[in-house]
């Protein structure tokens, strides 16, 4: 039985030669996993029998199962996993930028982010959201989110030394699961691992204001993206409860301290709903809001699904609200719904896998 083996995914390079010695083997397991994606410890073939044999006996690599894909037209696709417990989160891969081709020659290779979920449900309970709507499960362990990435990289033959984004705006609340989280970027960032570097790694918080602060200490070189949705405290506690805690202004003061390469910018996510915030008012304070900031807005359309009480902006409001904004100084650009005709929404592959089990 696996069930109970820890994942080698939940080790950085340095704990894993504390445990494999001599350590020298640690490394080569290590360039096993992230460069060739083994899944498997009979794959490593300089690593000696015996060694192998007790290393299958303790441990599992990859955690994951893919328990259901779907392929977008855009080239998005989306991944329902299982985990070792039997529960299941998703994982996009996003197709940002196709190749470029000049005089036949391939002069540019297409561009991908993959957006991870740090937990199974969220405890935030944000009322527009469909991950909300299932509660809380558990967190993901280091190697929950690691192995997200390995798999997605895997299944898309996208080799380790090529480039891709990380957003952690999948399912669940990063900050609320600080320890894993962080512990899963520094595994990315390892140079002889995916060297994923801080720059390309962008953490979304719904506004755990003391989080961002404890974040900001560690220094990661990270990027941080707030869910920002509304600009006053009383819709923004309808929309995210736990603002009563965290509100507006705490988050903005956090921000504020957060380090930030100088060359880059926070990013607002602004998530607009019909009749509730897209209306020029808004814009207006928005724009007071983020004053003294680096900031960079993104609006992002409200994503219906069966049974939510808010609707979809139209693409005229949208457009207003981002032309009073750049007007006003204000980098801002729409959210192209991508893989729109899967089911683009964090949450809503589960929720339809759930649906047919019924
Ligand atoms: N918990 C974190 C990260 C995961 S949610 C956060 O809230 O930032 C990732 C993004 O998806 C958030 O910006 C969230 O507001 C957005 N989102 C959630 N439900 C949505 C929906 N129905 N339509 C569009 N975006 C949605
Ligand atoms: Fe959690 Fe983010 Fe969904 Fe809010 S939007 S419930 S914080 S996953």
């Amino acid at each position: 039985m696996n069930l109970l083996k820890p994942s080698l995914l939940d080790f950085t390079k340095e704990e894993l030669s504390q445990k494999i010695k001599p350590s020298f083997r640690a490394k080569q397991i290590f360039g096993w996993i992230y460069h060739n994606y083994v899944d498997g410890f009979d794959e490593m073939q300089n690593i000696p029998k015996a060694l192998r044999e007790e290393l299958s006996q303790n441990y599992i690599i990859n955690p994951l199962k893919i328990a259901r894909k779907e392929i977008s037209t855009d080239g998005t696709i989306k991944y329902l996993f299982e985990l070792q417990d039997g529960k299941t989160m998703e994982t996009v891969w996003l197709k940002m930028k196709d190749d470029i081709f000049e005089d036949g020659k391939l002069v540019q290779e297409a561009k991908y982010t993959i957006c991870v979920s740090s937990q199974v449900g969220c405890k935030v309970g944000c009322s527009f959201c469909l991950t909300a709507k299932g509660g809380f499960t558990r967190d993901l362990t280091a190697g929950e989110i690691v192995a997200q990435v390995l798999a997605v990289k895997k299944d898309n033959n996208h080799a380790h030394n090529r480039r891709v984004n990380i957003v952690y705006m999948g399912m669940g609340e990063p900050l609320d699961n600080l320890d894993n989280l962080t512990k899963a970027i520094k595994i990315f960032q390892d140079e002889e691992g995916l060297a994923i570097s801080g720059k390309r790694q962008t953490v979304s918080t719904s506004g755990l204001s003391n989080k961002i602060d404890k974040l900001g200490k560690m220094d990661l070189g990270v990027h941080i993206a707030i869910s920002l949705h509304a600009v006053d405290d009383e819709l923004r506690t309808e929309l995210i409860p736990m603002n009563k805690a965290h509100n507006i202004n705490s988050i903005i003061e956090a921000v504020k301290r957060f380090p930030i390469d100088t060359r880059k910018r926070v990013m607002f996510e602004y998530l607009v709903i019909a009749n509730k915030n897209d209306d020029i008012v808004s814009a207006k304070k928005l724009v007071k809001l983020l004053s003294g900031i680096k900031a960079k807005v993104n609006l992002i359309y409200f994503n219906p699904y069966e049974e939510s009480s808010y609707e979809r902006p139209t693409r005229e409001s949208m457009v207003k609200f981002q032309e009073h904004l750049v007007n006003h100084g204000l980098l801002c650009t729409i959210r192209d719904s991508k893989g729109i005709d899967i089911s683009a929404a964090c949450g809503q592959l589960k929720e339809k896998e759930l649906n047919q089990l019924k």
